[in-house]
């Protein structure tokens, strides 16, 4: 017979989800209401606004979508495009291909601009791409690359999209909370994010956001969105500004308890000082790394803090590296993909596991499971590093 399930405790330090506060862990549990009850709808408009100072933004229609980041990234195509348009997507990683996937399951024309691997979006091919097409409704791009760790430049690439007439989507499932995302300064049309990266959430929800530009096109629609449960006219109705809410789907209510707190939690650290964290903690693994002789394998330029590309050294066991971490340390670091399969480790440092003890821990531990597998590193160097860099 089947009994409870108890998970290890581990430490999450891959490419998400990330740790989950206790707060938000409690948050979860507590009593669950109707999803109609006046008490829930009254949470339901303090998450709207939570997420708008999370996004920078006024956009009314900015809601959490109760299905995970994927659900999020095809909201924003299914309602901004339809069948015979054109969409400009930029590929350096995993997601710019799902988005791809996303403009031509709409019936849309992909225009590709790709970039390599480890590289930022060029700005340049975007420019060049929209001189060469006409009438391009929409320019999609990945504003941090969780496969890679790379941040591109989205502010000026929402400022291209709409110096050419077109609507920007952007996915901000790795960025929201961990760096500066300016969704009104930047005059972002579509950005769709995940409750469990730099939120620090439970998994399944994706917080997404539209501009009054974005909210246009959609009343102006001539063809029906293909998805029922995303159609954002239909999902209004539900989470839409009047007191008068009509039953769409049935909000995963606890689940929303646990993104509230960890709202909360981002509005008492202030957005500045989190991504602050962010980057501080970054810079002191950095340190602890390169003391062990490990490199980084992304130009700092463009170099994400919440997920950290680190180059496999020769005659390393990925696999084995990996597994040593979880069973022996309870930690979880990420393997690399598509190009960097094999080659790289994905370290995360997002929301609640941000912080001095993962930090410390990670590098202690990586001392010691990669001496173990031959490496010739000077033990100690690592955390002695990261050490004087706290206490500078
Ligand atoms: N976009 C990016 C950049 C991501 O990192 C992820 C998940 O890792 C997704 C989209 C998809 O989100 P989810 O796995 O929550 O569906």
């Amino acid at each position: 017979m089947a009994t409870s399930f108890h998970p290890p405790i581990r430490t999450l330090m891959g490419p998400g989800p990330s740790d989950v506060s206790p707060r938000v862990l409690a948050a979860l549990g507590r009593p669950t209401i109707g999803h109609l009850d006046p008490e829930f709808v009254g949470l339901m408009d303090e998450i709207k606004g939570l997420l708008q100072m999370a996004f920078q933004t006024k956009n009314e229609l900015t809601i959490p979508i109760s299905a995970p980041g994927s659900a999020g990234m095809e909201a924003c195509f299914v309602n901004l495009l339809s069948p015979g348009d054109k969409a400009i997507v930029c590929q350096n990683g995993v997601f710019g291909a799902r988005m791809k996937e996303n403009i031509e399951r709409c019936g849309a024309t992909a225009i590709l601009i790709e970039d390599e691997w480890g590289t930022a979006v060029s700005i340049d091919k975007v420019k060049a791409a929209f001189a060469e097409h006409k009438d391009v409704k929409v320019l999609a791009f990945v504003h941090a690359e969780t496969s890679t760790g790379v941040e591109s430049d989205a502010k000026a690439l929402c400022q291209i999209a709409a110096d050419n007439g077109a609507l920007s989507i952007v996915d901000a499932v790795t960025s929201l909370g961990g760096i500066e995302l300016d969704v009104d300064g930047w005059g972002a049309d579509a950005v769709y994010s995940g409750s469990q990266k730099c939120l620090s959430c439970v998994p399944g929800i994706s917080p997404v956001t539209f501009s009054p530009k974005a909210v246009d096109a959609i009343n102006n629609r001539e063809h029906k969105v293909q998805s029922w449960f995303l159609d954002m006219q239909l999902v209004m109705g539900y989470w839409g500004g009047n007191s008068k809410r009509a039953y769409h789907h049935t909000a995963p209510v606890n689940a929303m308890y646990a993104l509230h707190e960890s709202l909360v939690m981002l509005e008492e650290e202030g957005l500045d000082l989190a991504w602050e964290r962010h980057r501080f903690h970054h810079l002191a693994l950095v340190k602890g790394l390169e003391a062990m002789g490990l490199k980084m394998l992304i130009a700092e330029d463009c170099r994400l803090p919440q997920l950290n590309l680190v180059q496999i050294p020769e005659g390393i066991d990925d696999g084995a590296v990996r597994s040593a971490l979880l069973s022996q340390y309870d930690l979880e670091i990420g393997a690399g993909l598509g190009a960097f399969a094999g080659k790289a480790w994905r370290i995360g440092l997002m929301g609640q596991a941000c912080y001095q003890e993962n930090v410390l821990l990670c590098l202690s531990a990586l001392d010691n499971v990669l001496a173990a597998q031959g490496a010739s590193h000077e033990r100690g160097a690592a955390v002695t590093a990261a050490t004087a860099f706290y206490q500078a």
